[in-house]
């Protein structure tokens, strides 16, 4: 299976500013390339200040325009825009299989699952209501109203190229915002696909700019739009320490902030649980992807009396999963994203197994089908001494922990500084309503591994960050309450 494009037009190696397409201003590149093969894909734009400036530039004086715009003109374009992504579904997929890695069955499922957040804010565009606060004083007139905050910048990741960015800049645009975007180095070519397509959509120059750039330049390029006081929100999903550097540098200008950040997320197995069914949402949440979600769950804890039971059937489950290229029509599991990625799983799993783990399933690099593929590994005999308690793997590695009690599962499950994802299989009712009540985290599947969901809020408490996207609450991140007093009405 080949991955070319029917239209070879979305794939783009110029920077859109101002409704223009074009290279970086001092006309350097740096190369996109394919996970499974090491190949270059593309050369892109390597943008730096000038490019970040030009972008703030272009957005700051579309933002008045936009945002005094109908409320349902601004739904029409986001429609126009759904439409477009899912009409070019297969292409974004395959330049997302070609970027990323990921098998095209799953970069399809991403194309929709992006597009839905799209239809989503379309629809929540038009129901930005306010308040009118009863009457308090004779002859005053008390009144909120929500208004766009302005420029925003958002930041992304490689492992969702499309619905990371779309589920950004689609609230922001029904808000009234405009945006300067940044994908991820890895992976520009969707979101530069994106971007052609908003354009395509109608969407007035300067709304929307997107700029890419290597990891050292777009650091540079983004520390313009920290510095820049037009820029009134940062909105970000990407690994913690990056998140933490990004409030400390907005904090210069009082930047609003939506963080979405790194998990590390367990997933309770209860002696009552059904054990099909959790193997089942345990294979959807930590196989995807090849385990590089930030809701994969990291740390498996087992109840001491179904450990072995569900240790063979997971194992059973794992060993027959398909590695392979996204070119493979079967493959299940793609390659890492890079070498560093696949050298952080190493280092986990090695570790582990020198501190007694038992590899069940995997535990290997598949250099035979090129350097960037680890095979889906299931591990016995973990315990909290172990990296992956402290640290993301974001692999395919399923490493297995025993429990005793329910007190002890759950101080184990709260035992890290982040809380994005929890998840926990049990039978019991009560049972259900007293562990969801106390997992400390954003997001919680209760015997459910499959829980995104563009209706849905999604987001992190600790260190995995603040901000919710999706649902009814996505649109808040975007909005200022205006209150307006009106005196003299006596
Ligand atoms: P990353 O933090 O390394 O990079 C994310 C983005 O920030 C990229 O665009 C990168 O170029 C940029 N960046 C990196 N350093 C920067 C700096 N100093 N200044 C400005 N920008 C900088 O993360 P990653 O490796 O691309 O993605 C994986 C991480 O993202 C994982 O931790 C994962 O859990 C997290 N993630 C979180 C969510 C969520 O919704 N909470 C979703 C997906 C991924």
């Amino acid at each position: 299976m080949s991955l070319a494009l029917t239209r070879g037009d979305l794939i783009r190696r110029h920077n859109f500013i101002d409704g223009l397409w074009a290279g970086a201003f001092d006309g350097a590149c740096f190369a996109v390339s394919n996970p499974a093969t090491s190949e270059t894909i593309a050369e892109v734009a390597d943008s730096g200040t000038v490019d970040a400036r030009a972008a703030t530039d272009a957005a700051a004086r579309a933002f008045p325009g936009w945002r005094d715009m109908l409320a349902r003109e601004r739904a029409e374009i986001l429609r126009r825009w759904h439409a477009l992504i899912v009409a070019n579904t297969e292409d974004l997929a395959r330049l997302m299989s070609m970027e990323q890695g990921k098998p095209l069955t799953e970069s399809r499922g991403e194309v929709a699952y992006g597009a839905s957040y799209v239809a989503w804010f379309a629809d929540e565009a038009i129901r930005i209501y306010g308040d009118l606060i009863p009457q308090q004083q004779r002859g005053k007139r008390m009144s909120a109203v929500k208004e766009p905050v302005g420029v925003v910048a958002a930041i992304t990741p490689w492992n969702f190229p499309l619905a990371m960015i779309v589920r950004k800049i689609a609230p922001a645009l029904a808000a009234g915002c405009t945006v300067v975007a940044k994908p991820a180095e890895d992976t520009p070519l969707t979101a530069l696909a994106l971007a052609a397509l908003a354009q395509e959509a109608g969407l007035p120059d300067g709304v929307l700019n997107m700029v890419s750039a290597s990891r050292a330049q777009g650091v540079i390029a983004v520390a313009d739009w920290l510095a820049d006081p037009r820029v009134r929100k940062i909105t970000f999903t990407g690994s913690t320490p990056v998140g933490k550097h990004l409030a400390r540098e907005a904090a210069g200008t009082l930047k609003r902030l939506s963080l979405e950040l790194g998990g590390n997320a367990p997933f309770i197995v209860f002696d009552d649980a059904d054990l099909d069914a959790a193997v089942t949402g345990l294979m959807a949440a930590k196989f995807r992807n090849g385990g590089q979600t930030c809701v994969c769950p990291n740390r498996i804890y087992v109840q001491g009396s179904v450990y072995t039971d569900f240790a063979n059937r997971l194992a059973k489950r794992v060993a027959a999963l398909t590695v392979g290229p996204a070119t493979d029509p079967g493959a299940q599991i793609g390659p890492m994203i890079n070498a560093r990625a696949v050298d952080k799983i190493a280092r986990h799993v090695d570790e582990a197994v020198q501190r007694g783990a038992t590899v069940l399933v995997g535990g290997r690099r598949l250099t035979e089908l090129g350097a960037n593929f680890y095979a889906p590994t299931v591990l016995t005999d973990a315990n909290d001494d172990m990296l992956f308690c402290s640290e993301e793997t974001f692999g395919p590695i399923a490493p297995l922990f025993r429990f005793d009690d329910e007190a002890q599962a759950l101080r184990l499950a709260n035992a890290t500084p982040y809380g994005l994802a929890a998840y926990f299989y049990t039978q019991d009712v009560r049972r259900i309503n007293r562990v969801a009540g106390q997992l400390e985290a954003g997001v919680v599947g209760i015997n459910e591994g499959a829980v995104s969901s563009e209706a849905a809020p999604f987001g992190g408490v600790k260190e995995s960050g603040y901000g919710r996207e999706g649902s009814k609450y996505g649109l808040d991140d975007y909005l200022a309450v205006k209150y307006m007093c009106q005196g003299g009405l006596n």
